[in-house]
């Protein structure tokens, strides 16, 4: 039993009024931030460089210390339970730190017995060939390319088994195959019923990969929200309309719409996604007698949500 006072079960990672200062740099690293992970999450932590991400996945691994507020994995109190909290959490960091003397298979012992558990040979098979190494567990670590030390790291991860697996920017400078390797990797931990925290700074993998994100930017949370919602919160489209024959100036009707002219064969309109506005424009280019070629409309993307909520875009510093 963990140590909530809870019928339901407890989630993934709860946090409640967190805080850091670093106190020689004298900086607030995460500033009272409150967050809940529900169990079975792919959830993702999005900020730029600096936010305070890796400094919230070091509190939960145990290897920074907080300075204010509190914090449970699967229920248990980090500073009440700190065995237990542990052993329900996997933190993947983000060095490739791979000691050179161990195989793969003797990395996973030695883990092992970090954690108390008695050497399993079979459960180390399992965890290697689960993640695509059964036949290099006895591979000497130089000759593992940098796709199989990542996958070794999320192995070494796992050892304990626990039900938290948390990846600080598990795909940074990673080529575009290995992100989808990794990627497809991660779905199928969660399918198995793993609940996964990953930071990243790359909005098309929280946007493509995550059920649910939360936002944090200068140590506090901004928002933490599903995908979808997060997405549908900026309904704002954008429509293009080319036209077939040069516009000297826009007529007022189309203006009324919120219309403006980009150059003589070219109009925008911006819109909302749920209202008339776009039938009302097609009628009025048609009522207007303008000739239609082509018409484009664009979906808000996740980094305009980011820029909207934040007020400056995810790209600085990141
Ligand atoms: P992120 O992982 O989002 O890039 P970090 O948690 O690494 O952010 O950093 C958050 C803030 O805390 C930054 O201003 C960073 O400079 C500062 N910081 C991180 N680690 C330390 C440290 N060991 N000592 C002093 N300041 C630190």
């Amino acid at each position: 039993m963990s140590d909530q006072n809870q019928s339901a079960p407890a989630p993934a990672i709860k946090l409640q009024g967190l805080s850091k200062r670093y106190r020689r740099a004298d900086t607030l690293a995460l500033d009272h931030v409150d967050l809940t992970i529900p169990r079975g999450s792919l959830f993702g932590l999005l900020g730029p460089n600096g936010a305070g991400k890796s400094t919230l996945i070091n509190i939960l691994a145990g290897l920074v210390i907080k300075t204010g507020g509190k914090a449970w994995i699967s229920g248990y109190d980090i500073d009440k339970n700190p065995r237990l909290a542990r052993a329900h959490i996997g933190v993947v960091p983000q060095e490739l730190n791979i000691d050179p003397f161990f195989t793969p298979r003797a990395l996973l012992d030695l883990m092992a017995g970090f954690y108390g558990l008695r050497r399993d040979r079979r459960r180390a098979q399992d965890l290697l060939e689960a993640l695509g190494l059964g036949d290099r567990a006895e591979a000497y670590p130089r000759t593992l390319s940098g796709g199989m030390r990542r996958r070794l790291m999320i192995a070494k991860a796992m050892v304990h088994n626990p039900p938290v697996l948390v990846l600080d920017e598990p795909t940074a400078g990673v080529d575009i195959d290995l992100r989808r390797q990794l990627w497809e990797l991660v779905r199928q931990l969660n399918t198995a019923g793993v609940t996964v925290v990953l930071t990243t700074h790359y909005l098309e993998e929280a946007q493509s990969l995550c059920d649910t994100i939360a936002i944090i930017d200068d140590g506090k949370l901004i928002t933490c929200e599903a995908t979808e919602s997060l997405l549908s919160r900026l309904d704002d489209k954008v429509l293009r309309v080319d036209l077939a024959r040069p516009l000297e100036s826009l007529p007022e009707s189309l203006a009324s719409l919120g219309a403006e002219r980009i150059d003589e064969h070219h109009l925008r309109f911006r819109y909302r996604g749920q209202s008339q506005t776009l039938s009302r424009v097609l009628q009025q280019l048609s009522a207007e007698g303008l000739e239609v070629v082509d018409i484009h409309t664009r979906e808000p993307r996740l980094e305009e949500v980011f820029l909207q909520l934040t007020g400056r875009s995810i790209r600085l510093g990141a």
